[in-house]
C-alpha cells in the first residue's frame, strides 16, 4: 500500500514498553518504573536529541524540554494532603498541597544539567550533589564527593542523572542517600533514557524506589553506552 505525504505517521514504538501507569508490565519490567507517555511529540523531541548532527544549542533546548516533563511527572508521585483556600470570590476551595519538603540531588557531572529544569518547576528548591567515579583498583563505583541539605533525611529526594546505563552510579548514589538517612521510598530517580538491564539491576535492588524515565532503549554496547542512545550526554551538553 502506498502512503500519501499528508497521511498521519504512527510513531515508532520503543523496544520495551512498560505500562505507562506503572502496573506490572508484560516485559518483566518492575512496577516501580514509570515512563513518560510515549506520544509522537515526545518521540520527536528524542529524535532531535539523538541525532548526531543536532547543534549544541538545539540539544540544550530540546533536552531541557524533556527534563521539564520528567520533573513534572516526578512531582506527580509525591504525596499530598488536604488543603483549603479562599478564592477571590470568597468561596472555599477544598484542594490539596504537597505533604513534605523536597530536594534535588544531581549525580555529577551530567546530572547537573537537570538542575535548571527542576528549579524552573520548583522555585528555590534545595539541591545536593554527588560525585561518583569508578575506582581504578576495584573497578567499582566510588564516592568522591557529596554535599546535601543538612535536613535531607526529612525530605523527598529527586535524584537526577540523565542516562541509566549499567546502574552502577545510581545504585551507589542511593546507597549514599540511605546512609544519610533518606528512606528508599522517599527517593524518586529521574532520567531521560534507561537501558533495560540497568533498570532491572537498579529496581531489583531498590524495589520501593520509583524510577521516572523518558524512554527505555534497546540495551548497552560493549563500552556501556546506551543503544541507540544519544552518545555521551555530558559531551553533547557541555562541549561543542
Ligand atoms: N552515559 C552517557 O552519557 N551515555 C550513555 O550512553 C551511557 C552513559
Amino acid at each position: 500500500m502506498s502512503s500519501t505525504s499528508d497521511a498521519p505517521v504512527a510513531p515508532p514504538q520503543p523496544s520495551l514498553q512498560p505500562n505507562a501507569n506503572g502496573a506490572t508490565d508484560t516485559n518483566g519490567l518492575p512496577s516501580s518504573v514509570f515512563t513518560l507517555p510515549q506520544t509522537a511529540q515526545l518521540e520527536a523531541l528524542y529524535t532531535i536529541i539523538r541525532d548526531k548532527y543536532t547543534s549544541r544549542g538545539d540539544f540544550l533546548f530540546y533536552s531541557d524540554r524533556i527534563i521539564r516533563l520528567l520533573v513534572e511527572e516526578g512531582l506527580n508521585h509525591l504525596p499530598v494532603v488536604q488543603k483549603s483556600v479562599i478564592t477571590p470570590t470568597g468561596s472555599t476551595y477544598d484542594g490539596v498541597g504537597f505533604e513534605g519538603k523536597i530536594c534535588g540531588v544531581s549525580i555529577l557531572r551530567a546530572g547537573e544539567a537537570m538542575e535548571a529544569g527542576l528549579r524552573e518547576v520548583c522555585r528555590s528548591v534545595r539541591i545536593g550533589k554527588i560525585l561518583i567515579q569508578r575506582d581504578e583498583e576495584t573497578m567499582q563505583p566510588k564516592l568522591f564527593y557529596s554535599k546535601f541539605p543538612q535536613d535531607i533525611a526529612k525530605r523527598y529526594v529527586l535524584l537526577l542523572d540523565p542516562m541509566l546505563a549499567t546502574g552502577g552510579s545510581a545504585i551507589k548514589a542511593v546507597d549514599v542517600l540511605m546512609e544519610n538517612g533518606v528512606p528508599e521510598d522517599r527517593i524518586i530517580f529521574i532520567n531521560l533514557i534507561s537501558s533495560p538491564e540497568g533498570l532491572k539491576t537498579f529496581s531489583g535492588k531498590f524495589p520501593r524506589l520509583k524510577v521516572i524515565t523518558g524512554w527505555i532503549d534497546q540495551g548497552l554496547n560493549e563500552k556501556a553506552y546506551i543503544i541507540p542512545g544519544l552518545g555521551d550526554f555530558g559531551e553533547r551538553r557541555y562541549c561543542e
